[in-house]
């Protein structure tokens, strides 16, 4: 006995040895970051000096003194000269593809005159094929700084535009989405070139116009549904326009320092798009995608194969999108109470709410978390029950089932308790807020927007965390913006003073937390992401100044310095 103690500890005493020997080569890093303000997103250890990361991992987080043996003659040392860092952003409700095709197309909302347009359509044309196709989006001539001396029912005419691109066709939508301007070629593709009749004064169609000048000849607007004579000429998406949107979603998040993204409902082409593109070693955003619950039997198939979740955490598959209301925009949101400004109106549900119960108990069953977007308090009320039901019928598979409600605008203030008391996690992208609430309020009227809309911080109270986002490319996948509103409730032009219903701001810790590891927790990643911890993914992104104590009106000039994903810088500003 004596002698087998003697062996064993003499044993240990060996490994040890071999241990404490082998183990600070083994702790190398490739990467270095210190001088500059780290935000840890750690309880822990909040704030820190320096991180030092292997490979794609975090290995130290810390004091610089103790930072300094982990440093060789390889590793990569990055001093953030006074610049701020935190995780890596991630984008909690967005749509990626859609990211990706807004970016292939022309982006007009920063031009300032019909000039700028026609300058912009004409660089375009340089770098394409006659015969295709260029698509933009985002002009208002009500922004123009002025405009052209001729116009036909407040708009411009399609001349100087079909002179830029004489064998191009030409469609770009207004900023409102209600209005397109096309150029001759497009015109004449979709057969409207013998359409000019003396004596014609108005081409309606049924939901639209197509707007005439004096002559009876089409001047390129298309009004509301009328935009279909255009638009369905416009060619479907092929294979290679999706890498190619594929590959500038990616861009763009890494230039707004996103290093992970939940895609809200893809279909099964996608799917084999991300599938390829990972092999393919061009992943780099990590998505977390949700299967889009239009395709019943595409959730079926996924039931039966069980959720995928990656080893290298570039594509995990592991939740169910379903879509139950509308907006409140065009009144599509479902309420209790009737509109405000429409009072027998209380819009409505867009798909059975059975189908909600049906799908939480599948999503259960076969560990699928279920996320469904819902505006409207009715909307929100009807998918607790949902959820509430399933939970209740299956406790046992329900025990960590983090389901989600996406955008959670409105809610009955009865409701609002119900997220903690079910753990049903909101997705709340503040920009909306930011956006919408100037006008949301004809919607609702005053007492049920001071009640229950855009209900941060009581929901914050209640101890549920809320996952951040811009649900892009509704609103731009800019998280500065994001987080400007979560702090500040103002518009961009930053009014009202004070912010709306302000007792409803985030702090700058929580809106951290909502991009960080708020969000991570709402894809079941909180241990491998959304804090500078060591063991988790070296993803990092870095803003030219600290956004966590910048005066409130500078914080949208904060700039994003450099992201660093999976170990590896993936966008510097200065190059
Ligand atoms: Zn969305």
């Amino acid at each position: 006995m004596k002698l087998r103690c003697f062996l064993f500890s003499g044993i240990t005493l060996v490994l040890l040895f071999v241990f404490s020997c082998s183990s600070p080569k083994k702790d190398f890093a490739t990467m270095l970051i210190y001088g500059g303000t780290i935000y840890t997103v750690d309880a822990n250890q909040p704030m820190a000096e320096a991180v030092a990361i292997k490979n794609n991992k975090i290995v130290f987080v810390g004091s610089l003194k103790e930072a300094e043996p982990y440093k060789n003659d390889k590793t990569k040392l990055i001093d953030l000269k006074g610049k701020t860092m935190t995780p890596g952003l991630i984008e909690g409700h967005g749509h990626f593809m859609g990211l990706g095709y807004n970016e292939l197309n022309l982006d007009l909302s920063n031009t300032k005159s019909y000039e700028d347009i026609v300058n912009a359509v004409g660089e375009r044309v340089k770098t394409i094929k006659p015969g295709e196709w260029v698509i933009g989006r985002g002009w208002h001539q009500s922004k123009w700084d002025s405009l052209p001396s001729k116009m036909v029912k407040g708009f411009q005419t399609h001349h100087k535009l079909s002179a830029v691109s004489p064998e191009n066709p030409v469609y770009l939508s207004h900023a409102s989405g209600h209005a397109g301007f096309a150029n001759a070629k497009a015109m004449e593709v979709a057969g409207l070139h013998g359409l000019a009749k003396e004596g014609i004064k108005s081409f309606k169609v049924e939901g639209g116009e197509v707007i005439l000048d004096a002559f009876g000849r089409p001047t390129g607007i298309f009004n509301e549904r009328a935009q279909s004579i255009i638009y369905k000429h416009i060619p479907d998406k092929t294979p290679e326009s999706d890498i190619e949107a594929f590959e500038l979603a990616i861009k763009a998040c890494q230039k707004n320092g996103i290093t992970s993204f939940h895609d809200a409902g893809i279909p099964k082409e996608t799917i084999a798009l991300y599938e390829k593109m990972r092999q393919d070693g061009k992943m780099n955003t990590r998505i977390y995608a949700m299967l889009t619950g239009w395709d019943e039997a595409l959730l079926n198939e996924w039931y039966l194969k069980g959720p995928s979740i990656d080893s290298s955490h570039l594509l995990t598959i592991r939740s169910v999108k379903l879509n139950c209301d509308g907006a409140l925009g065009s009144r599509g949101a479902w309420l209790l109470e009737p509109y405000s400004d429409r009072k027998d109106h209380f819009g409505h549900e867009t798909l059975p709410m059975e189908f909600v119960e049906k799908t939480a108990l599948n999503g259960l069953k076969n560990g699928f978390q279920v996320c469904s977007h819902a505006i409207g308090d009715r909307a929100n009320r009807e998918i607790l029950d949902r959820y509430e039901s399933a939970f209740k019928k299956l406790p046992e598979k329900a025990l960590d089932h983090r389901f989600r409600i996406e955008h959670a605008q409105h809610l009955h203030p009865e409701d609002i308790p119900r997220f903690a008391q079910l753990k049903v996690i909101p997705a709340m992208q503040a920009i909306h807020m930011s956006s919408d609430r100037p006008w949301a309020i004809d919607r609702l009227g005053e007492k049920r927007i001071k009640e229950g809309a855009y209900m941060w911080q009581t929901l914050l109270k209640t101890g549920i965390p809320i996952v951040n986002g811009t649900d892009v490319p509704v609103e731009p996948i800019n998280p500065i913006a994001s987080f400007y509103a979560s702090v500040s409730r103002k518009t961009l032009n930053g009014t009202p003073e004070g912010g709306y219903e302000p007792e409803q701001k985030m702090t700058r810790e929580q809106a951290l937390k909502s991009y960080t590891i708020d969000a991570a927790y709402g894809a079941f990643e909180e241990a491998i992401k959304g804090s500078i911890s060591v063991g988790k993914l070296a993803d990092f992104t870095i803003y030219n100044q600290d956004l966590m104590t910048v005066e409130e009106n500078k914080i949208l000039e904060t700039k994003i310095e450099m992201t660093i994903f999976n170990g590896t810088i993936v966008y510097s500003r200065a190059e």
